[in-house]
């Protein structure tokens, strides 16, 4: 495992055999002078040369190292080279916001005339970002059900670079077959790109599975405490060095601070994941049984239709427990607002548990039409399952349940 300060295009981080665990706390450590066990934190916008010559050839490439924090700083290489070692890339590279991954990503390998298909149940702002700017730019994306492999072979044309999902979907833990769509990419020549923001690298990784790229929104699992916002990409070598270059030039870099906090996230990712799993596996089965709860979607119970698909692609089956109730709006607004301690915001991905409705935030810039083909109904109820106790989200969520009956 290497403990060098990496420069950019310099060789991938090498697990070297050591195990998740082990990489997500050991590599890309800095070393220091002053022997700091801590990843240090480079607050600075520029470095400096230590002649004229050298000046001369970190800008030409022909040595590398950092010149100015928009194209490499060591904290962030440092967070870049962890993260491609946990994902088993080559090279990740890290950015601004989860968005600004998802952008950078397509401004690199997309242009004008080219097509993108990709799955319906998505992240809203990609969704604006596909529907409003990159149309805007002349790339048209088409839309189709993400578990539905016939409707992805037939909306691929020759204009098509590349395919787009998330998996488990939001929120209503659909599940997209990996392996499969990564041979139908092959097959017909496009790139795959996964974001793999609910199920992070600690239980699913879409490289292993045939993905070219995967996508992070670093501000959730990552992160993992609701403190900062930052995105990464991580592929090949070569896709990687397309997408660094749109980065240096167009300006989304991640900061260092911010890069330090994922740093420290990603320590602990393999069991906050497991922990998140773990009381969402319970929540999901409690609500199954609860009155005027009309269904629950959670890959983790058996009778979700893609249940034995999530057991062979995941490791387990993540925080995010969605449940529609009988009553609609009425039913799904009173039962939110009677819990006591959940954080109603759109936000997951956080030690507190989160609890949301979809229909009238996340989701709410969806037409009635677009609502209804991704399921998103008054009645449906989005919960990020944090780290609290379990019995107190659960007799938190009882007590919205139980406003219900009144
Ligand atoms: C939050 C999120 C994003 C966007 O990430 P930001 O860091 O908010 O820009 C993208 N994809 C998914 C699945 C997300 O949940």
């Amino acid at each position: 495992m290497s403990n060098t300060i990496k420069d950019v295009g310099a060789e991938p981080a090498q697990a070297d055999g050591y195990g998740f665990d082990t990489i997500a706390i050991r590599t890309g450590q800095l070393p220091t002078d002053e022997g700091s066990h801590g990843e240090p934190i480079f607050t600075t916008s520029s470095f400096v040369f230590k002649d004229a010559a050298q000046a001369a050839a970190r800008f030409s490439g022909d040595e590398p190292g950092n010149i100015y924090s928009r194209f490499s700083n060591p904290t962030v290489n440092a967070f870049e080279e962890r993260l491609a070692a946990m994902e088993g890339g080559e090279k990740a590279v890290a950015t601004a916001s989860g968005m600004a991954a998802i952008l950078s990503t397509m401004m690199a390998l997309l242009e004008s005339g080219d097509e993108v298909v990709s799955s319906r149940s998505i992240f809203g702002t990609t969704n604006v970002l596909f529907e409003k700017y990159l149309k805007k730019f002349g790339v048209k994306t088409t839309f189709v059900g993400l578990s539905d492999i016939d409707q992805w072979e037939s909306a691929i044309t020759d204009k098509t670079k590349l395919l787009f999902l998330e998996t488990p979907s939001n929120p209503l833990c659909e599940i997209a077959d990996i392996k499969a769509l990564s041979t139908l990419a092959k097959a017909r020549g496009v790139l795959l790109v996964v974001d793999n923001c609910f199920c992070t690298p600690a239980l699913q990784k879409p490289l292993a599975l045939g993905a070219d790229i995967v996508v992070h929104s670093a501000t959730k699992y990552l992160d993992g405490q609701g403190r900062c916002i930052g995105g990464a990409v991580v592929g090949s070598n070569e896709l990687m060095a397309e997408v660094y270059g749109f980065l240096r030039s167009a300006g989304p870099t991640l900061s260092p601070f911010n890069a330090w906090v994922f740093l420290k996230g990603l320590e602990t990712l393999s069991l906050r994941m497991k922990a998140h799993s773990a009381s969402a596996l319970r929540l999901a089965d409690w609500l199954q049984g609860q009155p005027g709860v009309k269904q629950v979607y959670y890959a983790g119970l058996p009778t979700h239709p893609q249940h034995l698909l999530a057991r062979e692609q995941q490791e387990a089956f993540g925080g995010i427990v969605s449940f529609e109730l009988e009553g609609g709006r009425k039913a799904a607004w009173s039962l939110i607002d009677a819990t006591q301690f959940l954080s109603i915001t759109a936000n997951l991905g956080d030690a507190k548990t989160t609890i949301t409705h979809p229909a009238t935030t996340t989701h709410g810039r969806l037409s009635d039409e677009a609502k209804a083909s991704a399921g998103i109904t008054e009645g449906l109820i989005r919960v990020a399952v944090g780290l609290e106790d379990v019995n107190d989200i659960k007799a938190d969520l009882a007590k919205g349940l139980k406003a219900l009956s009144c």
